[in-house]
């Protein structure tokens, strides 16, 4: 017998903080690490940023707000989807919530029923079948491979349907792998949604900002005939550094909105004040910052890209957006470490680069393809070409 619910029993606690936290412990055990393993930008907060959250503790917004935000930051944010995204979002179809993981929380809690079942492409984030299984419902999973550029197909979208389907999942650029659907591929599966009138379309677009050399599209942008059955989620964590604010926010249909409220009100109540006051000024601030930022990712990701493909049973595709590689590690399955040891999964090769050098990423199995491990190159060159060189090093010792 356990105190425990039916609900958190299904579910994991979140692979990619274990490995973060793993990383730490053994920093802090005096262990010479390189943590690749956290999905959060190594840059500061933007000055303008941090200014607008000390100015709102100093000017009194210290109170509990709007429950799904405040007027300025719900503002802010369809400013935000009208310039970026050509979309329009009435106030009332804006939520603002404690991160994008809420905002995905939130929305799935508020329409799954038990026996629901959500489409999830995979390689996924690893947060998203677990929030399904919470919710009682099932994720169905389409495999896509780094044969397939990560990328899901219209036919395979079309044999996961089934009338117990709610939601479909799309998340470009994707983590963990970078890869980004582009305007053509977005309205090819459109094709299929358009046909299957009873699947919501949740996109998630956390990297939207963090993308090389195709141009960013949203679902609900490239099939306006989809915008009434599309959520548009997105958050300040990624663009803006602001991952530890808890800012999340989304568009979509009044009513599905008014539920998040609904479920935010009898939960964590509104976001924090000064969070929200900095979003909003990221929002309505100056932009240009990112490019610079991006560029900086881009040198990253060609290093790694390049380094991990010289590396003995390692294959790297390159991709187009966030900053996570995902190296195909088949080359290394079956081979014997220094001392004996097997490597027959992923979660073994990942174990094997943390004790053997020290390199901290999670393994593919967590993201649902195997064998691969991900890294994010969202640390600075200086600690990347260590990290690849250890790897390279770890992966030559091999027998
Ligand atoms: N979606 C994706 C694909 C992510 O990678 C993350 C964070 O890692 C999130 C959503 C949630 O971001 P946050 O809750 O920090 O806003």
């Amino acid at each position: 017998m356990t105190f425990l619910s039916d609900a958190i029993q299904r579910i994991q606690p979140s692979p990619t903080l274990v490995v973060t936290q793993k990383a730490a412990a053994l920093k802090e055990a005096g262990r010479n690490v390189i943590g690749l393993g956290a999905g959060e930008p190594d840059m500061p907060v933007p000055d303008f940023v941090a200014e607008a959250a000390i100015a709102a503790i100093r000017g009194g917004q210290n109170k509990y707000t709007n429950v799904d935000g405040t007027n300025a930051l719900k503002e802010a944010v369809r400013g935000k989807f009208k310039r970026d995204n050509n979309l329009d979002y009435g106030l009332d179809q804006v939520t603002v919530n404690v991160g994008g993981k809420h905002t995905i929380f939130n929305a799935l809690l508020v329409t799954l029923n038990p026996g629901d079942e959500v489409i999830v492409p995979a390689p996924y984030w690893v947060s998203y079948p677990d929030i399904v299984q919470f919710c009682g419902a099932k994720p169905v999973f389409i495999s896509a491979g780094i044969e397939a550029g990560f990328k899901i197909t219209p036919a395979q979208l079309e044999a996961a349907i089934t009338p117990k389907t709610r939601w479909l999942i799309l998340n470009s650029p994707s983590n963990p792998t970078g890869a980004v659907y582009t305007r053509d591929e977005i309205a090819a599966l459109g094709e299929v949604l358009r046909r299957n009138p009873h699947v919501w379309i949740l996109s998630d677009d956390m990297y939207e900002h963090i993308i090389y050399d195709i141009k960013f599209a949203t679902i609900a942008d490239v099939c306006p005939d989809l915008y009434d059955r599309t959520l548009t989620v997105n958050g300040a964590s990624k663009a803006y550094s602001m991952t530890g604010w808890r800012i999340g926010f989304a568009g979509g249909p009044a009513q599905l909105i008014k539920a998040i409220a609904k479920i935010q009100s009898q939960s964590t109540t509104n976001p924090c004040a000064i969070a929200q006051a900095a979003a909003t000024a990221a929002l309505n601030g100056p932009q240009d910052f990112l490019k610079a930022r991006v560029e900086t990712f881009r040198g990253r990701r060609d290093l790694v890209v390049s380094m991990l493909n010289q590396t003995d049973g390692l294959k790297c595709a390159t991709p187009d957006g966030a900053f996570y590689v995902y190296p195909d590690c088949a080359g290394l399955i079956g081979r014997k470490t220094p001392a004996g040891d097997v490597l027959a999964t992923d979660e073994d090769v990942a174990g094997y680069l943390l004790e053997a050098e020290g390199v901290a990423v999670v393994h593919g199995g967590a993201f649902g393809v195997s064998p691969a491990f991900r890294i994010s190159y969202a640390t600075s060159t200086e600690l990347l070409e260590d990290a690849c060189t250890r790897i390279q090093r770890a992966c030559g010792a091999l027998k």
